[in-house]
């Protein structure tokens, strides 16, 4: 495939004010088979107590050592560190053995991409301190075989080094190691940074740009700016389905990552046409949620990714209006009897997902029509988020669903947010979403939106603008 690249000309030089000199500094060396990897981490004050990766990673590290030759003991996700040891750095050595067959369906993981590429998660190879103030930051320096390519969610210094946040190591990320170089997609002083994968039919590297910048200015669109300065985006190819992206998830480990398998001989057409790029991106207006209400994690999302659409002009307001229609009614459908909070707490079970994801996405259709009637159209959902990305949005820190819904309703000055909880997700078995149309005059025929004095009501026309995108 050939890539229009920009990579060495345009990469963006150290905007980060928050990092500099961090005193945790990795070098990796790469082996020539992309899955073996000699791996040092240097000091510049005490050693930690401990390094830690996931509870998978003893499969792939091993000789832990000192310069000295110590062999130091690994233990399920931990490696102890005596506290008498004067040296300041400690070796490894790791061995992926990355998955290649089946189709990826969870987080973050180590595979090979069509014989070739590597995707690996984070957790199952770095070692790391816990990340409390002595070990915020560390540098981290990739030695590469010719012609192979680094991508990962830190700030970018160079080609092979990146300064990272030491988040937690539960938050996923992934390390890519790829034969063709990455893009730079910028909006509105955002960089995108993308990778693809392996092979595609039809979709050249050109269209995956047009893909991610479009859906980007849409996103942008909604709160005039998008709502990370950096991010790494993954594509990797899939041959098991039929849908244009079967699979897709965000990472927020050392910085914002978007990963998305596209089928393979997916069109542009059909990837503009497709919510989860746009769904992705949103998940990043508002920051970790650490109390499993998947009714707000992936609610606000479904929701905006209809206004985002409309917003970039991949579909009409029409067709947004339809699509939100029916992904209420079949979440409505999909209840059992059960409030959307009940069916959270059941949600790995067949079907629960639609309620939970649609009844959060109808509560946040809901807040935002409230907020905009109230207001009579000065004040939109999208305003109070934008709001909150101002005075409260921290990238690398958990909050609680219920935390989040209270800070929202301190910046609109009224309770709307934790009251419509308390009836539309734990009371009621789902928003009324139909009587949410109707205070906008709008019924559904056959799927349709039909307005009832024939022209669409001012708050209806405002929620679905295709305008507030300059391009
Ligand atoms: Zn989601």
């Amino acid at each position: 495939m050939k890539i229009i690249c920009f990579f060495v000309l345009s990469l963006p030089l150290l905007a980060f004010a928050e990092l500099k000199n961090p005193p945790v500094h990795y070098t990796v060396s790469v082996g020539d088979d992309l899955q073996s990897l000699d791996v040092s981490v240097c000091f510049d004050y005490a050693l930690p107590s401990s390094l830690f990766a996931n509870d998978g990673s003893g499969t792939f590290v091993s000789n832990i050592r000192l310069k000295t030759g110590t062999v130091l003991d690994f233990k399920i996700d931990r490696v102890k560190i005596p506290t008498t040891e004067t040296d300041r750095c400690i070796f490894y050595d790791v061995l992926f053995q990355p998955r290649y067959r089946g189709e990826q369906r969870g987080g973050a993981e180590t595979r090979l991409i069509d014989g070739r590429d590597i995707l690996t998660s984070i957790g199952d190879w770095l070692l790391r301190p816990n990340p409390d103030p002595d070990y915020a930051q560390f540098d981290i320096k990739f030695i590469m075989p010719i012609g192979i390519y680094v991508s990962a969610p830190w700030v970018r210094v160079d080609e092979t080094s990146f300064i990272g946040v030491n988040t937690a190591v539960d938050w996923e990320a992934i390390v890519a190691f790829s034969r063709e170089p990455p893009g730079i997609v910028n909006i509105k002083g955002s960089n995108l940074e993308v990778s693809i994968l392996g092979d595609f039919d039809r979709a050249t590297a050109a269209d995956m740009s047009h893909w991610i910048r479009q859906s980007a200015e849409g996103v942008s669109a909604l709160m005039g700016f998008f709502p990370r300065s950096r991010v790494q985006v993954i594509i990797s190819p899939s041959d098991r389905t039929n849908t244009t992206v079967p699979w897709a998830y965000i990472t927020r480990g050392g910085g914002a990552g978007i990963h998305l398998f596209v089928k393979r001989d997916a069109s542009l057409e059909q990837l503009l046409r497709d919510y989860s790029l746009p769904h992705e991106m949103s998940h990043f207006m508002f920051p970790h949620i650490n109390s499993g209400d998947y009714w707000i994690i992936e609610g606000l999302p479904t929701y905006l990714q209809h206004l985002s659409m409309v917003r970039s002009g991949v579909i009409t307001p029409q067709e947004s209006w339809s699509r939100l229609y029916r992904g209420f009614f079949s979440g409505k459908q999909s209840g059992r009897g059960y409030t959307v909070a009940e069916s959270m707490r059941r949600l790995a079970r067949r079907g629960t997902y639609l309620h939970v994801y649609w009844g959060g996405a109808a509560y946040f259709f809901q807040r935002d029509v409230d907020i905009r009637v109230q207001s009579q159209g000065a004040v939109t959902l999208l305003d109070i988020l934008s709001k909150y990305h101002d005075c409260c949005y921290e990238k690398h820190r958990s909050i609680s669903g219920e935390k989040l819904l209270s800070d929202l309703d301190v910046l609109l000055e009224d309770d709307l947010f934790i009251r419509g909880k308390s009836v539309e997700i734990e009371s009621d078995k789902f928003p009324d979403f139909k009587s949410t149309f109707e205070s906008l005059g709008m019924q559904f025929l056959g799927g349709k939106p039909i307005f009832e004095d024939g022209i669409a009501n001012e708050i209806a026309v405002q929620i679905m603008n295709p305008v507030g995108f300059g391009r």
